[in-house]
């Protein structure tokens, strides 16, 4: 990967958890560095297929600046959306902000905050049984907009009989690919929360639900913990499932069972 970096930009405002901080301000220091790939920019010699380290700089003090705010770990992630928001082929963005002079009342060189993201793809499946279903799948997608994750594509939305239980009603189900710079485990409690605020109540395991949001794969990573598995654990099993996977990557192989979609899409229906 190729690199664009910006260091210890210099900048004088007043954040801080204290109201001397705040009212005398301080000094800080900025540091970005933004991964990408400026292979055409370095042939074609156009800065617009790079990223400009200058209107970069004054980006990040002006954005640093617009509003007082009591921690620099609010600052950092402010600065850190600002770059994917707004520079398409940013892939990963680190930003380290530092305080020289953060009132500690010992001798140190500078306290500091430093966050680094990446930008994945996740697909995500959508199923419902009760109530309005294409609102609640139309709301989710909304709510999922909002809250930064981008949708890129989206399945046709199919309807299934119930699968576990299967003394419900019938489902909607679709899968849509998204984009963000939020971690698995950020984008899985993002989906939990929407979930939440469209009604969802867990009474039964598999049971009927207004919205359920699964993130069925990420990139092409394996993630095992408590509260997340990536690959979602039943792909295979759930012909709904395969059928949207199929319409949208029938050749992406899944990276456990090292099979192609559409020969689990296949082997599911037998
Ligand atoms: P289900 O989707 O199996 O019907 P829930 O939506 O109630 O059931 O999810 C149950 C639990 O599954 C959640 O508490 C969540 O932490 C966990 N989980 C593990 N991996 C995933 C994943 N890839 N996507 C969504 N939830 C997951
Ligand atoms: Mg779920």
């Amino acid at each position: 990967m190729d690199f664009i970096k910006v260091k210890d930009l210099e900048v004088y405002a007043n954040h801080g958890l204290f109201e001397e901080e705040k009212k005398l301000g301080q000094k800080f220091l900025i540091s970005a560095e933004i991964g990408l790939n400026f292979r055409d920019c370095a042939i074609s010699h156009d800065l617009d297929k790079s990223i400009d380290y200058g209107k970069l700089s004054h980006e990040l003090k002006e954005v640093f600046t617009e509003k007082t705010e009591d921690l620099i770990e609010t600052l950092v992630y402010k600065l850190v959306k600002h770059i994917f928001d707004n520079y398409e082929i940013a892939k990963t963005v680190e930003v380290e902000i530092k305080k020289p002079w953060a009132p500690i009342n010992l001798p140190l060189d500078t306290a500091s905050v430093r966050l680094f993201k990446k930008k994945r793809h996740f697909y995500i499946g959508m199923g419902t049984n009760m109530g309005n279903r294409e609102e609640y799948l139309e709301k989710a997608l909304e709510e999922m907009e909002k809250a930064g994750l981008k949708i890129l594509d989206k399945s046709s939305v199919i309807e299934t009989k119930a699968w576990g239980v299967e003394d419900q009603a019938d489902f909607l189900n679709r899968v849509v690919k998204v984009e963000s710079f939020e971690d698995p485990i950020d984008v899985l409690h993002i989906l939990q929360k929407i979930e939440i605020d469209l009604d969802r109540v867990r009474i039964k395991k598999w049971g009927p639900r207004t919205i359920d949001l699964d993130v069925l794969f990420v990139d092409r990573e394996i993630i095992y913990t408590d509260e997340l598995i990536v690959p979602h654990p039943f792909i295979e099993e759930r012909e709904f499932v395969l059928e949207s996977l199929n319409e949208l990557i029938p050749t992406y192989y899944h990276p456990i069972l090292n099979k192609k979609i559409s020969k689990l899409y296949e082997e599911v229906k037998k």
